[in-house]
């Protein structure tokens, strides 16, 4: 027999009949197994702040290649984990693995002077943060790893946080009391957008893709909500991230709306581990749209 593509894999995951819920049932065997023997990894995508032209973090983003059925996109297998409860472990290791990883990075001088550690941004699920031994494993990652709490940022997505708001909230609270920052991810695919930002305690608020990809279309919907995004954002005393920048033209609007970081192919991809992304620093060419405004 072949190999199961991508796309099979995918198809596979999502369907329900009976040869598709036995292949269900072997990619979560393999996918136990390699959270068990340690095969996953973690690639790092660069996060750039607009006002100070500089790299200022990474978000981690899970990667998984499994021998017999190739590489897995995290959506698949994010979602599968959430599903059969392996979120947890996988969850647990990806804080631990960023924690420790994020550790060794250089220090940057930020737009006040200040020396600083990159910032590591890490994808936490719905399924952890009602855990509630959430707030110890967040708090044991970071005396494990000796990284301070403040260069340490959660991302939590909208749709995550609509089933128990108020226990979410309040596991959100104690590890921002911590020193951990919150951000929200994907900002605006879901529909109770506004409130959230009303109940939620978050840092930041990440503009996803989908608004980001028309914003350079003159007064489009898209670009028009984007700009009350962020506007909001910064009232309420948050920052806010786009997400999925791929061109100059995108970046140069955020710029004028007056986003604070941007993440997108414009930047870099995801970078292949740790250390491709500490290599890749010193060779980063930012985009025109970046830097003091002039
Ligand atoms: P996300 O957190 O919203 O991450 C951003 C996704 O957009 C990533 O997809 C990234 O590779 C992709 N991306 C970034 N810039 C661009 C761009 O300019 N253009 C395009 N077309 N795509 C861009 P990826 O790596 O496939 O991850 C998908 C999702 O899987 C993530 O979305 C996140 O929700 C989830 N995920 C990944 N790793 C983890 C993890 O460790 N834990 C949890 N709970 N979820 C994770
Ligand atoms: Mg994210
Ligand atoms: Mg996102
Ligand atoms: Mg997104």
């Amino acid at each position: 027999r072949g190999r199961v593509t991508h796309f099979d894999a995918e198809v596979l995951a999502t369907r329900g009949s009976q040869t598709e819920l036995r292949a269900r049932h072997h990619m979560e065997r393999r996918l136990r197994q390699a959270i068990a023997a340690g095969e996953l990894r973690l690639h790092y995508q660069p996060l750039a702040e607009l006002a100070s032209n500089r790299i200022v973090g990474a978000e981690a983003l899970a990667r998984w290649e499994d021998a017999e059925l190739g590489p897995v996109s995290p959506v698949v297998f994010i979602k599968l984990a959430e599903e059969t409860g392996l979120i947890i472990d996988l969850g647990r290791w990806a804080l631990n693995t960023a924690c420790q990883e994020a550790a060794t990075w250089p220090m940057f001088e930020s737009a006040d002077g200040i020396r600083r550690r990159m910032k590591v941004t890490v994808n936490v699920s719905a399924v952890q943060l009602s855990q509630p031994s959430f707030v110890r494993d967040v708090a044991e990652a970071l005396v494990d790893s000796g990284l301070l709490p403040r260069t340490l940022c959660l991302e939590i997505t909208e749709t995550a946080v609509i089933g128990d708001m108020h226990a979410t909230a309040k596991n959100l609270q104690e590890i921002r009391d911590l020193g951990v920052t919150v951000a929200l991810d994907d900002f605006g695919t879901g529909y109770s957008s506004l409130t959230m930002l009303r109940d939620l305690p978050a840092d930041v608020v990440k503009i996803d893709k989908s608004f980001i990809d028309k914003i350079a279309v003159e007064a489009s919907t898209d670009s028009v909500l984007a700009r009350l995004v962020i506007e909001t954002a910064h009232s309420l005393g948050m920052s806010v991230c786009a997400e999925g920048v791929e061109t100059n033209e995108q970046a140069e609007r955020l710029a004028d709306m007056g986003c604070d970081t941007l993440q997108g192919w414009l930047i870099s991809k995801p970078l292949a581990g740790s250390e491709a992304f500490t290599e890749w620093l010193p060779t980063a060419v930012l985009p025109e749209a970046l830097g003091p405004r002039r």
